[in-house]
């Protein structure tokens, strides 16, 4: 499905009533399309919406949308509320989006402060580094830019990134061990003996398995990380503090908690892979 904006003027100004107060005061906390939503419910909540300036400051597009297709015209008609004065445009998995676009919004915004764009992939490193350059052009105020999951990132991208961003506000690297860019890993724990060897334990997810819970790097001796009822690699002391399942005892991660099956008469859970397996066990 599409979504449509309407596009009402403020001139008639013949509706009856004005929303009331408290409208006001919640607006900066509503999501993105619940706010589209209520601008189209009738026209005192439009002319509100448009009026209130601060709601459209922080344009926050996650996973919880994906679903719906942010084209680049959609997302010029919803930054071009803020007028001029985004300072936040976080489009998670918007794969519409497209160079131009994104460079439309950036050059009517120049104060974006946070760029958050992963796994847009009509974006290239191209557009990115053009758009954070066209940023850079001003007051330099952009110090977060989240790129990850953008196809064909080189090290040669990095560097030109790194000559206007510094690397920590930046989300992806190079990893030391598979020399990818992409997203890397540092371990929380300040004793860990692998920092000091000479192999390290700084890597990609796919270089180095990492506790879900605590990041820790694990999985370097065959008995030392154990698999969760999620099938997410969680370290010993993770495992250890973790509810289990009343069945395999296998614990998930905070993450999954939410598949936990629930039994009647009974303060514990089951994991779904045991839940189904008892009722295919009792048909
Ligand atoms: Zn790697
Ligand atoms: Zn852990
Ligand atoms: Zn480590
Ligand atoms: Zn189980
Ligand atoms: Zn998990």
């Amino acid at each position: 499905m599409e979504m449509e904006i309407s596009h009402e003027t403020n001139q008639d100004s013949s509706n009856t009533g004005q929303p009331h107060e408290s409208f006001y005061l919640v607006l900066p906390y509503l999501p993105l399309f619940e706010l589209l939503a209520m601008a189209e419910v009738c026209r005192s909540f439009t002319d509100a919406l448009n009026d209130d300036i601060l709601s459209w400051l922080n344009i926050v597009v996650d996973e919880k949308h994906r679903k719906r297709r942010i084209s680049d015209g959609i997302l010029m008609k919803i930054t071009s509320k803020a007028t001029g004065r985004l300072n936040t445009l976080v489009l998670i998995n918007c794969t519409k989006i497209t160079d131009h676009g994104l460079q439309d919004v950036i050059a009517m915004n120049p104060n974006i402060n946070k760029l958050h764009v992963q796994h847009c992939i009509g974006l290239t490193p191209e557009g990115i580094i053009g758009a954070v350059t066209m940023l850079n052009l001003h007051d330099a105020t952009l110090t977060s830019l989240k790129i990850n999951g953008i196809f064909n990132l080189t090290k040669e991208h990095l560097q030109r990134l790194h000559s206007l961003l510094k690397p920590d506000q930046i989300d992806v690297g190079i990893c030391p061990k598979c020399d990818e860019v992409t997203m890397v890993y540092d371990c929380p724990l300040e004793t860990c003996e692998r920092k000091r060897t000479m192999r390290g334990c700084r890597g990609c997810k796919s270089c180095v398995s990492r506790c879900e819970e605590c990041g820790k790097c694990v999985g370097f001796n065959e008995d030392e990380d154990s698999e969760a009822a999620c099938e997410d690699k969680l370290c010993e002391d993770c495992w250890i503090q973790l509810p289990k399942c009343g069945f395999c005892n296998k614990p998930y991660c905070t993450n999954h908690a939410y598949k936990q099956c629930l039994l009647p008469n009974s303060s514990g859970f089951v994991c779904e892979a045991c839940y189904y397996g008892i009722h295919q066990y009792q048909i």
